[in-house]
């Protein structure tokens, strides 16, 4: 029998036995192929003719940093230390949701560390808990050491930097990587593994996932990317139905809208701010094939789909990583819990 346990407002614990619960999905003879197309393509290869890199001196005030990210329509941006002629981090939406997080306080009250402090400042004071050098990869590294980089050190931004000059050429992501491997994926024999079902090969995450109300306050949807981590958050009526997705991107429109000083906004009015090409929520069914589910997230280009039940209930999450994980890493013998 499946239950569904109702563990605060805004979080729901999924058990039960109807989905897949293995991390370690077994993709059959054909299950190497695309491991080894990664593992012989150099990121070289996946980085495009043109792009843009925007940069941030450490000594940049934070909120101009936010505000510039948004005014560049870029996600992330490497750091420059200009005392020390390197590059030493990254600046990304997730930075952005610890500093509101830790440092507000009430609506409309002016957040003075966002408003005065520098990158740097902020570094000293994050980082010394949690110290990471900048993560990046060189252009004649495999793809497959790509895929690998950013699952074992679960971020989301990955530079691929000239060793000899130190020049960041592009930023890696998982939708840039699976796009790759879908368009030359498509020289390759179709592995028979791609007409099984999302239920049958398990790949995902169906248990404890993370959910939010959409009477939910931002506030908390805050606190559940801090505690848990996750990257998007379903959100769900009162019946428990998925009505909509709240991701770690959507906080930046907070930003674009000068409104981070009222966390108290529901995720419901949050929602309102985003400027979608497409409504609603980009789900999947478990019955779906890999095929579908996999064409589906790289022409939305979205980082996961919702798997729901006929119901519209949450049901797990397939998320680029996951995929990855299991097209590239798994069939190498690296097994997520053991990166
Ligand atoms: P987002 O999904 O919001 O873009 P990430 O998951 O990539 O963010 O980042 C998580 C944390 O790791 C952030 O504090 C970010 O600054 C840091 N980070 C991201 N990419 C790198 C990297 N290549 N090297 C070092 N730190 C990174
Ligand atoms: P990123 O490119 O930074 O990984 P995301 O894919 O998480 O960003 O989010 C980009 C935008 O797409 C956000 O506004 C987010 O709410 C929306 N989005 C992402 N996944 C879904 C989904 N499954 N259903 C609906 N909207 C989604
Ligand atoms: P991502 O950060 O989206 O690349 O995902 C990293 C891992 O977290 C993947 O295994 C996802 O399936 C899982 N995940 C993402 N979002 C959620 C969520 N809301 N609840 C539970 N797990 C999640």
């Amino acid at each position: 029998m499946e239950v569904m346990e109702q563990e605060s407002e805004e979080q729901l614990i999924y058990f039960g036995p109807q989905y897949p619960l293995s991390l370690v999905p077994d993709l059959g003879e054909d299950a190497g192929l695309y491991m080894e197309f990664m593992m012989k393509s150099p990121c070289y290869n996946a980085i495009p003719t043109s792009c843009k890199l925007v940069v941030f001196d450490t000594t940049l005030q934070i909120k101009k940093a936010f505000l510039a990210l948004v005014a560049n329509g870029v996600r992330a941006a490497p750091l420059w230390d200009s005392a020390n002629h390197c590059f030493v981090g990254m600046l990304t939406i997730t930075d952005f949701i610890n500093i509101l997080h830790r440092y507000y306080k009430a609506p409309m009250v002016q957040i003075y560390e966002l408003e005065e402090h520098k990158i740097e400042t902020w570094r000293e004071i994050y980082l010394q808990s949690s110290f990471k050098p900048l993560i990046h990869i060189s252009p004649g590294d495999s793809l497959f050491h790509a895929v690998y980089s950013l699952i074992k050190n679960k971020i989301h931004r990955l530079p691929v930097m000239e060793p000899i000059s130190g020049n960041i050429l592009h930023i890696l992501t998982h939708k840039r990587l699976l796009k790759y491997l879908h368009l030359f994926g498509d020289t390759l024999p179709r592995p028979r593994f791609m007409q099984k079902t999302i239920q049958e090969l398990g790949i995902g995450t169906f248990r404890d996932i993370a959910i939010i109300q959409d009477t939910a306050s931002v506030y908390s949807a805050l606190e559940i990317f801090v505690e848990r981590r996750v990257s998007a958050l379903p959100v769900v009526n009162e019946m428990g139905q998925v009505v909509g997705l709240y991701s770690r991107f959507d906080v930046i429109h907070l930003a674009a809208q000068k409104i981070y000083n009222n966390l108290d906004i529901t995720v419901h009015d949050a929602l309102k701010l985003r400027n979608l090409c497409f409504e609603g929520v980009l789900m999947c069914y478990p019955y779906e094939t890999l095929e579908v589910v996999i064409d589906r997230i790289v022409k939305e280009q979205v980082h996961r789909l919702v798997l729901v039940d006929d119901d519209q209930r949450p049901r797990g999450i397939v998320s680029l990583s996951d995929i990855l994980q299991a097209l590239v890493l798994t069939p190498a013998g690296l097994d997520r819990n053991s990166l």
